[in-house]
């Protein structure tokens, strides 16, 4: 495992990390949360992302239960939490004063820690002053419940002024977003932010690097009846596979599975290979249901030096989707 410096920050975050959205709790209890946590540690990962929102605050709680379990020494793991949809009521959601303070101490809670690595605003709050945001989160910075601040799907203009207002009133800006990355979805890593990396320093923990399980090539043919797309609460991501573009998709993968093939990968560790090449990405985010797809998704890191330039290049030719154009928020 290496470890990369997220951004222009002191951070170190292990190039893959691991996520909970889904797993934890609806498909992982207590046990099998532990297991997929305990191997992810002894493999070098230091990083676990979390939310508010993820099984309605039962994923913090599993966390919660598998850290104290594990007693790793607080100095060796970081874990994030993020805020933005709470509950239904007024106060439980968005980007104000009253929710971050609540959904803070609620994260702390429930993951029973003393603070947090990383608090990500989850999406933009349009409603809520971003001063107001910018405040809050400095302020629980300098209370010592959160150590580093960032936004998640952000549009780079509003991360830049989120910035620029820090910057005015003396304040912690925040200094890592928290992007959808994988072969399908490139604009914003690849275009979008590509001056803020170079003027604010800003870092990118990346999310969905299987596209929830679609570059695996396991949709190749029909929905497994174990998988994420079948899950209840989850049938909306189907048209990842079932819409137009869904099946464009599918046909690439097929094509991805195939090229895996030649170069004796599997199709899963052809595409997390493909995201460990973009340096500007601190750690990329696993998701895992079972332990055995932990290990081969960890076990990439051992075929870093078989990805070659050609190999590159033919996977370029097949996904033919690289950014063209660049969002001018510059000038818009
Ligand atoms: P992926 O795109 O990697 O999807 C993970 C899922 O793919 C697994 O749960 C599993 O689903 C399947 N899978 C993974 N590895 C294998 C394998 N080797 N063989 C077969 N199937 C496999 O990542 P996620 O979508 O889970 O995202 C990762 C993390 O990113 C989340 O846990 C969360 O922390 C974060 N995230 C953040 C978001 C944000 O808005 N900030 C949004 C979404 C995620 P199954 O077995 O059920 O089919």
């Amino acid at each position: 495992m290496e470890y990369r410096k997220v951004g222009r920050s002191g951070l170190f975050l292990s190039e893959f990390s691991l996520g909970s959205w889904v797993t934890f709790s609806n498909q992982l209890d207590f046990p099998s949360a532990t297991n997929i946590m305990a191997l992810a540690f002894e493999r070098g990962v230091n990083f676990y992302d979390n939310a508010e929102t993820y099984g309605d605050g039962n994923s913090e709680i599993i966390m919660g239960k598998v850290l104290a379990k594990l007693n790793w020494s607080r100095d060796s793991f970081c874990v994030s939490s993020k805020v933005l949809w709470g509950g239904n009521r007024p106060t439980q959601k968005g980007l104000s004063r009253k929710h971050i303070v609540d959904a803070c101490h609620n994260a702390l809670k429930r993951l029973q820690v003393e603070y947090l690595d990383i608090f990500y605003c989850h999406r933009p709050d349009l409603d809520t002053p971003i001063l107001e945001t910018v405040v809050t989160m400095n302020h629980l910075i300098t209370q010592g419940k959160v150590l580093y601040w960032g936004t998640s799907e952000w549009p780079p203009e509003l991360i830049v002024k989120a910035n620029e207002v820090a910057k005015q009133n003396g304040l912690v800006g925040p200094n890592v977003e928290q992007p959808e990355y994988n072969m399908f979805n490139r604009q914003k890593v690849e275009k979008d932010y590509l001056y803020l990396y170079e003027d604010m320093g800003l870092g990118l923990t990346t999310w969905s690097p299987l596209a929830s399980g679609v570059l695996t090539g396991k949709y190749n043919e029909s929905i497994p009846s174990d998988s994420r797309l079948s899950l209840l609460n989850f049938t909306w991501l189907q048209s990842l596979v079932l819409s137009d573009k869904g099946k464009e998709k599918i046909s690439k993968v097929k094509l991805l599975s195939s090229l895996a093939q030649d170069y004796n990968f599997t199709t899963t560790q052809l595409s997390l290979l493909w995201c460990l090449q973009n340096k500007h990405v601190s750690t990329i985010i696993l998701g895992a249901s079972k332990l055995t797809q932990l290990e081969e998704n960890l076990n990439v890191l051992d075929f870093k030096n078989k990805y070659t330039a050609e190999l590159h290049t033919e996977i370029e030719k097949i996904l033919n989707n690289t950014p063209l154009q660049e969002i001018d928020w510059k000038n818009a």
